[in-house]
């Protein structure tokens, strides 16, 4: 075993100081480092190195040396990191093998590394291949456990076109119509630019959060990642299930949830000629008709259908019963509403409380135009055991929630809350189940509010 010594905090502080006028071999990389490459560019030699531990690559560490070629002058990029209370003569206690068995998929590479930190550990890095990519998962050498799987994939984002989240809430607009799907029957104005975050670098619409499922000659492709289509290409309705699908995900882990649907949802928005949408357990694939209104031109519908997708997600086959279902209806509709909260103004024209206030142009004939609303006066006892209407109900307590508590407080209550409940849980142990999160979560006067609002729906 090669046994190396990590430099001096010293020797770091006089390496990074400019040493002009000095040839460069007058300032060798400091022990400790292994050499990746070496670029030539125009004006210098640049040298990259990972540090080493006892001849293992430290995970995450960089050292990059860059030599004037007229001056020599040196100049150092020092991403050096702690390596805490291993031992420079610690072995791996597994084996390699059992290493890759740890991770899944055909395994590419399998390296000892060593993993920093305070208390750093010597590792296996496995690299396997997958269908969504390479993945890095780094197995402790001593107990054989999985520590992280990480994927190396480049995450990048790219700039795209939207409604945001429909040109009739946006624009205050009900006199809008689809003129089947003609780019002149909205103006510009209901255009945005915005960023599409966490795609994966491909030049589709596929990342962290969402993954395009259309036929591949009919999907979106950017080499720039740059997305922007009008209303009339299929494209653009691509783009909206992508933003849409992204911007709700990262919204649930900025409330701090990690394990909330966090996958790449597929979604599929051409090939589907009703005016319906639909998410599918069975493939865990959400598909947005095209009928009237193309669905994905209303991000509110998108959200309803993820809103299935996070159930799904939270509990397997969640809305097995005519309850269970009305709740999640109710559950997408007030997904829809908390993500639009933040997007369009709450008036009269069109209220928050109205969804899908676009689609529905093209089969409501009162305004506000509206899919259905999370303001109504429903109760408990005026339930007619059919899962869009029912549903009403339960939204409605969950509006009363969001706006007593705001956001994020009911938006945490309630996605906290769903991982408790049943395939087929009746709405009055689902009410008693999101009061008793509420006063976990946030305590006695938020378990109050909450409990007010499925009692004045007659719930419990
Ligand atoms: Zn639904």
């Amino acid at each position: 075993m090669r046994l190396r010594r990590l430099v001096t905090a010293a020797g770091i502080a006089a390496l990074a100081a400019p040493l002009t006028g000095i040839p460069a071999q007058a300032a060798p990389a400091p022990d400790g480092l292994r050499l990746l490459v070496t670029h030539q560019s125009l004006l210098a030699t640049h040298e990259w190195y990972v540090q080493t531990f006892a001849g293992h690559d430290v995970l995450g560490s960089f050292y990059a040396r860059h030599v004037d070629r007229k001056t020599g002058r040196v100049s150092v990029a020092d991403g050096r990191v702690e390596v805490g209370g291993l031992d420079a003569a610690a072995t791996p206690r597994v084996g390699a093998e059992a290493a890759r068995a740890a991770a899944s998929g055909p395994a590419l590479s399998t390296e000892v590394a060593v993993l920093p930190g305070k208390s750093a550990k010597l590792v296996y890095a496995v690299l396997t291949d997958g269908d969504a990519g390479a993945r890095r998962t780094i197995v402790d050498a001593v107990s054989g456990s999985v520590l992280k799987v990480e994927s190396p994939i480049k995450h990048v984002d790219g700039t795209g076109q939207v409604f945001s989240p429909n040109p009739v809430a946006d624009l205050q607009a009900q006199a809008l119509t689809d003129q089947r799907d003609q780019n002149r029957a909205v103006p510009d104005v209901a255009y945005h630019r915005v960023t599409l975050s966490n795609l994966d670098g491909s030049g589709s619409l596929s990342g962290d959060f969402s993954r395009n499922v259309d036929p591949r000659g009919r999907q979106a492709r950017s080499a720039t990642n740059t997305f922007v289509y009008l209303r009339e290409s299929d494209f653009f309705e691509q783009v909206m299930s992508y933003w849409g699908q992204t911007e709700a995900q990262k919204y649930i882990q900025r409330l701090g949830f990690t394990d909330v649907n966090n996958e790449p949802q597929e979604i599929k928005t051409t090939g589907f000629p009703d005016d319906n949408s639909f998410y599918d357990p069975s493939v865990d694939r959400i598909t947005m008709g095209t009928g009237g209104v193309d669905d994905a031109e209303d991000a509110e519908v998108i959200w309803h259908e993820y809103g299935h997708a996070i159930q799904d997600a939270q509990v397997p086959n969640f809305g097995d019963s005519i309850e269970a279902g009305s709740i999640g209806e109710a559950f997408g509709d007030w997904w829809a509403m908390i993500m639009s909260a933040p997007l369009q103004r709450d008036t009269a024209i069109t209220p928050l409380a109205c969804i899908a206030d676009w689609d529905s142009v093209s089969y409501t004939s009162d305004e506000p135009h509206c899919l259905r609303r999370t303001d109504t006066d429903l109760t408990y006892a005026d339930r007619i055991g059919q899962v869009h209407f029912d549903g009403q109900i339960w939204s409605r307590a969950l509006n009363d929630v969001f706006r007593a508590l705001g956001r994020d407080r009911s938006a945490t209550i309630v996605l906290e809350s769903q991982f408790s409940f049943t395939p087929t849980i009746t709405m009055a142990a689902a009410a008693q189940v999101t009061v008793d999160t509420a006063q976990a979560l946030f305590g006695a006067a938020d378990a109050a509010t909450v409990r007010a609002a499925f009692q004045a729906r007659g719930i419990i």
